[in-house]
């Protein structure tokens, strides 16, 4: 039983739960909003606001679950240049299979997208899937001018001081000979305390 699935089952993330052993065999069609709540419970999220919609169509059949997982929205996340936060839209999608099996498949025939689980296993939780699928599908650079708006800059006073620190390392090799700040020494002396 792949444990993420099982472990979020419980937790906060409960209305991502899919009670599939009642459901017939055939399509099933869920949908889920993604807000803060959501970011908050994945710790190493980039993302820690938005919104987007979740369309998930559930394939049932005698042993595989098929997701079809459509996501659509926005996210509020760092711009990769200036640290400032930006709208970016969203939109991807990603089907990932899972299979009913009392065996694990043995190395050679492990395939990416899917997943094994227990054959009495009654239900599912799709938010790790959903997660995932998100952040596989931001764009590999996310910048300012990305922004829903379409007016956003790069913050010009980050940027003055990220050039800044480019020609400070340039003139690195002068520093030692220059005489230290006096209010810098005597922070110097506190700190050694
Ligand atoms: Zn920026």
């Amino acid at each position: 039983m792949n444990p993420l699935l099982e472990e979020l089952a419980g937790g906060r993330l409960k209305e991502f739960t899919i009670i599939f052993s009642g459901l017939s065999e055939g399509i099933h069609d869920f949908t889920f909003t993604l807000e803060d709540d959501f970011f908050k419970e994945f710790p190493n999220s980039p993302i820690e606001k938005g919104k987007v919609d979740v369309e998930l169509a559930f394939e049932k059949k005698r042993r595989m679950l098929v997701l079809n997982l459509e996501l659509a929205g926005q996210v509020n996340i760092e711009c990769d240049r200036c640290l400032q936060p930006l709208n970016l839209p969203v939109a991807t999608q990603y089907k990932l299979m899972i299979k009913l099996s009392a065996s694990q498949p043995s190395p050679q025939d492990v395939k990416e997208d899917i997943i094994y689980i227990a054959p009495e296993s009654s239900h599912l939780n799709v938010a790790h899937p959903i997660y995932e699928t998100l952040i596989l599908g931001l764009p590999l650079s996310k910048t300012c001018e990305m922004d829903i708006g379409g007016e956003q800059a790069c913050d010009p006073k980050i940027m003055a001081i990220i050039e800044g620190e480019v020609q400070e390392e340039e003139t690195n090799k002068t520093e030692e000979e220059t005489p230290i700040d006096p209010r810098w020494a005597a922070l110097k002396k506190l700190k050694d305390k």
